[in-house]
């Protein structure tokens, strides 16, 4: 055969996350996120993240870099980066395009007489729907209207027509876009609001499926009728249910409801964050995973479930000590050497079990490795010296405790907690703790020796 490659049949997806940076983002807009982005990882193809930021007395640089940090957090940084005000001169020309087509036309009402508008359409039983009456203005009435001051806004003329889309959260759609408002997609004063630039850029980035939030699902029926009038091929869609605090009450942005920051501010790990806020309100079970990898297998859009989902931080505290527990050396290491914990991967797998908070590997690196007094009560002076008198040369291995408290067993006749609750407490300080059996060839012969009798080490 010869000749170019045909194109593949199931080209790569493009996905993206669009926050407004104007505000710290929550574990709502991380659900969104993380969907987007496994979707993307487990089908081999591109999560882009875009600052909807056109709106520029609310958007603010350092909430953009707040959340590309947060995303970092949770492990799912972007492919690229696309800022809407970096755009704004593709917009125009798209919205050119729409008057020139006569989809998108001027109309000079002020926000007051809309409202008054609504309000007796409403005492007449009728919906609060514009009722397009810009489109019966005569060029000599703009111009009147023009010269009183007025400055138009720019409505976009809906077809009112059935839009329908096989939804892949919640299956087939269909809005009849006749019962909306011809929404408007430029302000008075020339600024744009969220609808034409996320359609424009999800054209030109080529995004293949929108997934976000269901209080954008009569956003999709507009926004399909403009992509159509632009031209440009309709993308997948899936509208997620969304996240309540436990109360039930919506997450806001704005009040700081569950932000990230915050969770990690208060040591929860990224991944049982992600796995919460992937897994709850689905048909899965929420449980702590090894890896996002192993997450995004457990992504399944149309399990989602239609009612809202309580997010519940009191759920993260055991879900970050399960992930904890499950957390390869690999995923632990660059972390461990931050914060000066040494041992190795021997070291983490010994305590990793114990952990409840990931910082307090630190704590029993500490135990394992900086000197401390033994802990010795008087009654069992004796038996810890006897059992230090014990203690085999070193080389020590895995096999090392077993053999040497058969030892101590043997010579002092104990057994049971009598026989491990001194050596636990000498050698530790503590009650309970990670399997002496890994600690006791990490912490040396030496130390072990010096706090069994009672010395500092
Ligand atoms: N900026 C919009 C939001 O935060 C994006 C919605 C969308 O994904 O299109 O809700």
């Amino acid at each position: 055969m010869s000749g170019p490659l045909p194109p593949p049949a199931f080209p790569p997806p493009v996905l993206r996350f669009a926050p407004s940076p104007t505000g710290l983002i929550h574990v709502g807009n991380a659900r969104t996120a993380l969907l987007n982005a496994m979707l993307a990882r487990r089908a081999g193809g591109t999560f882009i993240l875009r600052f909807d930021d056109t709106d520029a007395a609310r958007s603010r640089a350092e909430y953009a870099r707040a959340i590309a940090a947060d995303l970092d957090w949770l492990g799912i940084a972007p492919d690229h980066v696309v800022r809407q005000s970096d755009r704004l001169s593709t917009y125009e020309a798209a919205a050119e395009t729409l008057r020139a087509s006569g989809r998108l036309y001027p109309a000079y009402e002020t926000e007051e007489e809309l409202e008054l508008k609504r309000r007796l359409q409403r005492a007449r039983g009728l919906p609060p729907v514009y009722d397009r009456s810009a489109l019966t203005l005569t060029a000599a009435d703009r111009a009147r209207l023009e010269g009183e001051g007025r400055r138009p806004h720019w409505r976009f003329r809906l077809d009112h027509r059935q839009i329908a889309w096989d939804d892949a959260v919640r299956g087939p759609q269909q809005v009849d876009t006749a019962s909306l408002s011809d929404p408007v997609l430029v302000r008075a004063d020339g600024s744009f609001l969220y609808t034409l630039p996320s359609v424009v850029d999800d054209i030109a980035l080529g995004v293949t499926m929108v997934v976000r939030g269901e209080d954008h699902v009569t956003n999709t029926a507009v926004q399909i009728e403009i992509i159509e009038a632009l031209g440009g091929r309709v993308p997948a869609f899936g509208h997620h249910n969304l996240l309540t605090l436990p109360s039930g009450e919506g997450l806001s942005k704005r009040l700081g409801h569950l932000s990230l920051a915050a969770l990690r501010e208060a040591g929860q790990e990224s991944l049982a964050v992600a796995a919460l806020a992937v897994l709850v309100g689905t048909s899965h079970a929420v449980e702590a995973v090894e890896s996002l990898d192993v997450l995004a297998t457990k992504v399944e859009l149309s399990h989602i479930s239609r009612a809202p989902a309580r997010f519940d931080p009191a759920d993260l505290d055991p879900l970050t000590a399960r992930t904890l527990h499950l957390m390869p050396y690999d995923a632990a290491a660059e972390r461990l050497a931050a914060a000066g914990v040494g041992g190795g991967e021997a070291f983490w797998m010994a305590v990793r079990g114990n952990l409840a908070r990931f910082d307090e590997a630190g704590q029993w690196w500490a135990v394992v490795a900086a000197p401390m007094a033994g802990t010795v009560a008087d009654e069992d002076r004796a038996f810890l010296a006897d059992a230090a008198g014990l203690l085999p040369a070193e080389p020590w291995g895995p096999a090392t405790w077993a053999d040497w408290t058969k030892a101590v067993k043997a010579a002092s006749g104990r057994s049971g907690r009598g026989l491990f609750h001194p050596l636990r407490l000498a050698l530790t300080g503590r009650e309970r703790g990670p399997e002496l059996a890994a600690l006791l060839p990490i912490m040396g012969r030496r130390r072990v020796e010096g706090r069994l009798r009672g010395g500092e080490a």
